[in-house]
């Protein structure tokens, strides 16, 4: 892809810090609340909890290389292509859009859900609006679950994180949250509200590549090829069979790598949000995760 020239201000480096990034007495105490995780399941509250105990082991404050500054860069950059394209949407829309921080960590620090660390992958955190990337992610991606994994696999990533902000402003991820908390739904009703929840932010990450195309002349030729590879490495048969040797799909919290590669294309294709309605699609509820 080619580097635009806009770069956003709402990026925290915490990098090179030291002692876990910021983090402040393992987090335990902290009000643990959804987060939206990107490869590792729809509730991450397990994780988050189970990250409080032992953690925290200290990193040593270093000096950012070259890389890291450039890597700080790029990100700063997708941040601030997300806020303008988001923005012209909303406007589109009548509505008022908000943006998102974005914190680049190593191995863990405080979010507003709670310890973030660097094995739960890149997350947004909705009560703090911020997304949390460890960019060691990118290199399991590659390694672990075999994307080719280039700029734009960083682009779509991100901009699946940002779908998850833009369906907390339009009020999608308090809906679905309560359902979940209601106790009226089955297990995997639940997982199938996950599912319905990440698809529609692939979409939406497909929505914010074409308005950024049409703006910025970004894309480059192979840059789609390494979005679509990196949703198909994190479907979640992909990931059951690298893990587990075993595919269960009512175990599903993020969708099959074919449904991934679809709803990122078709936010691609239609680049209208209202074409993204994946809980009707889904699940059957007209009412449910209306724009
Ligand atoms: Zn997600």
């Amino acid at each position: 892809m080619r580097w635009t020239g806009d770069r956003s201000g709402n990026l925290d480096d915490r990098r090179g810090m030291g002692g876990g990034g910021g983090l402040i007495g393992g987090g335990l105490g902290s009000l643990i609340i959804a987060a939206i995780v990107f490869f590792l399941g729809g509730d991450p509250s397990a994780v988050l909890q189970s990250s409080g105990q032992g953690m925290g082991a200290p990193t040593s404050q270093r000096e950012l290389s070259q890389e890291d500054l450039k890597v700080r860069e790029f990100v700063s950059m997708l941040t601030a292509e997300n806020e303008q394209s988001w923005n012209e949407i909303f406007k589109e829309k009548g509505l008022q859009y908000r943006p998102v921080k974005v914190v680049l960590f190593e191995q863990a620090t405080q979010s507003g859900c709670g310890t973030a660390q660097s094995a739960m992958g890149p997350f947004y955190c909705p009560t703090d609006e911020t997304i949390y990337m460890d960019m060691s992610f990118f290199n399991e991606l590659r390694n672990r679950f075999g994307a080719d994994v280039g700029e734009f696999s960083v682009a779509y990533v991100m901009a699946h994180e940002m779908g998850h902000h833009v369906q907390n402003l339009l009020g999608i991820l308090d809906k679905v949250h309560s359902r979940r908390q209601s106790g009226q739904l089955s297990e995997s009703q639940i997982n199938a509200e996950s599912v319905a929840t990440e698809l529609q932010a692939d979409f939406l990450a497909g929505v914010w590549a074409k308005k950024t195309e049409s703006r910025e002349k970004f894309l480059e030729p192979g840059d789609l090829e390494q979005a679509i590879s990196a949703a198909e490495a994190v479907g979640d048969d992909n990931i059951q069979r690298q893990t587990s040797g075993y595919v269960n799909q009512e175990s599903f919290t993020h969708g099959s790598s074919a449904q991934r590669k679809e709803w990122f294309m078709r936010g691609y294709t239609t680049g209208d949000i209202n074409a993204g309605d994946t809980f009707s699609e889904l699940i059957g509820n007209q009412r449910r995760g209306r724009f």
